[in-house]
């Protein structure tokens, strides 16, 4: 019987484990997870008298099939939901709603855009003139550079960077282009983004013929942490071993297979983050020079979050309309954006309080060198501030996600491709922190991963 390890216990290790253990019913899989609990970035725990409030993600993208097809693999197919449709607004001095026809913050229809306040008018113009630029090129890679060029500063500094970045929490003006494929295929497409919007069917930002076309988002009824649960019971059920307060500090070479932990494995799945993984790889002489050091220079950002639950009397009727808000670069101080949760999500709603999830700290932005307490008061603070509100939370929880966003430099993927063309059979990565950082696209590196594992298991000498 061959064995195959996967060391990491988030969603892209349980991916993998539960992708191993039904695909390859003869082999042993053991999944190795240094903490005590599985999930990762998956948590989901009880607040405010709610039994299932997330503390990481909240949803996972519909329109990419990994997310759903997971959740469907694993029993959760009847228990998904969406949010409402709501609002979202950009904090610039006070609230703005989103201009209608945005792609990820990229103005597609231009008269939506006169209509905001979100932008002056100088900032207007400047985007007016899109059409009239030549190509912009796509080769350095950085989607700041080309946002500004294509639209000035304006509208990357108050729409584009503040929802991407707030997606990744990111900066970026030091992100890849090529990591947001939705802008960098139109980029690579089209000369102009205004006048190929003409024709393009309306991204689906807001309510009315967007929304029709089905939910944005999805998550399990019980939170993201319910994914997880139920991939691990699927993935126990298909024989493979979980086992966590399990840290793997030791890979070596182990005839055609490899040592893990003094056990032998004929292949190994690397779902750890990326610099995790380049601990371990890094003394493997099998490798050429330099994979390891590619892992290793992949930032990540920290993040805080925090939770509120506020009374729905202190609540004023003119927030109702909205999902949450973003706040741009210029205007943050610690907090990046705020999402109204017991708006967003109907089953958080319970007509007594209202939870807001709010997020701190980004890529340059860094909030983990402060104490439980001094996030809670920034949180308090600027959410108060943004609002006009004096909040006064009757439940708070904080959150601390240590390398919590994998940064996409420029490049980012020509190089981790390479790195994973380099890796010996029966070594393969999967997560964050390599093509793709939200969960579906974790799902699908998992997937991946174990096609290729199992590959190299038929290759391996009997
Ligand atoms: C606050 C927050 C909000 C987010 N919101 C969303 C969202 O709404 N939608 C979305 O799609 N994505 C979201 N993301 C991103 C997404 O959740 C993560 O990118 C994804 O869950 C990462 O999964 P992973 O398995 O690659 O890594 P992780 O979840 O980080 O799992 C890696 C695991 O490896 C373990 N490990 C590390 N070293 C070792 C070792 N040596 N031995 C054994 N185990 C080891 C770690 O303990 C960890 O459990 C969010 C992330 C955060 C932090």
């Amino acid at each position: 019987m061959s064995r195959v390890a996967v060391v990491g216990g988030g969603i892209a290790g349980l991916a993998a484990a539960h992708a191993l253990a039904t695909g390859e019913p003869d082999a042993e899989v053991v999944l190795f997870e240094r903490d005590d609990r599985l999930g990762g970035k998956l948590l989901t725990t009880g607040f405010a008298g709610h039994h299932a409030i997330d503390e990481g993600p909240d949803a996972f993208l519909a329109r990419l099939p990994w997310g759903t097809g997971l959740a469907r693999k694993v029993g959760l197919g009847g228990h998904l939901v969406s949010p409402q449709s709501g609002k979202a607004a950009v904090w610039w001095e006070h609230l703005h709603g989103i201009p209608e026809g945005l792609l990820l913050g990229m103005p597609t229809d231009v008269l939506a855009l006169a209509r905001s306040r979100l932008l002056t008018w100088p900032g207007k113009l400047r985007a007016a003139t899109e059409p009239f630029r030549r190509r912009t090129s796509t080769e350095p890679d950085s989607l700041g550079q080309y946002v500004r060029a294509r639209f000035g500063d304006e509208v990357h500094l108050r729409l584009v960077d503040p929802l991407v970045g707030s997606i990744y929490a990111a900066d970026t003006d030091h992100f890849s282009l090529a990591a947001v494929p939705q802008i960098a295929d139109l980029a690579k497409k089209e000369r102009s983004i205004l006048i190929a919007g003409r024709t393009m069917p309306k991204p689906a930002t807001g309510t009315g013929a967007a929304a029709a076309a089905g939910p944005v988002f999805y998550a399990p009824q019980d939170g993201m942490g319910a994914l997880a649960t139920a991939t691990a019971t699927a993935a126990r059920a298909a024989g493979a071993t979980l086992r966590t307060g399990a840290a793997v500090s030791e890979l070596a070479r182990d005839g055609h297979g490899w040592r893990v932990e003094g056990e032998h494995f004929d292949a190994v799945v690397l779902a750890c983050p990326a610099p995790a993984a380049a601990a371990l790889l890094a003394p493997l002489d099998c490798l050429p020079v330099g994979v390891a050091d590619t892992l290793a220079a992949v930032p990540a950002a920290d993040v805080a979050m925090v939770t509120l639950a506020v009374d729905v009397a202190d609540w004023p009727e003119h927030l109702l309309p909205y999902s949450g808000y973003l706040v741009p670069k210029p205007q943050q101080r610690r907090v990046t954006a705020a999402s109204f949760g017991s708006q967003k999500w109907a089953h958080w709603a319970d007509g007594r309080q209202v939870i807001l999830r709010v997020s701190l700290g980004r890529d340059g932005l860094p909030v983990l060198h402060l104490s439980d307490e001094q996030l809670l008061a920034a949180a308090v603070e600027e959410t108060g501030h943004h609002l006009g509100l004096d909040l006064q939370p009757r439940h708070a929880r904080v959150s601390r996600w240590a390398g919590a966003f994998p940064q996409y430099r420029p490049h980012h993927a020509t190089r981790i491709e390479a790195a994973m063309a380099a890796l010996p059979r029966g070594l393969a990565l999967a997560g964050a922190g390599y093509l793709g950082i939200g969960v579906p696209a974790c799902i699908r590196s998992a997937e991946n991963a174990a096609g290729a594992v199992s590959a190299a298991l038929r290759a391996v000498p009997e």
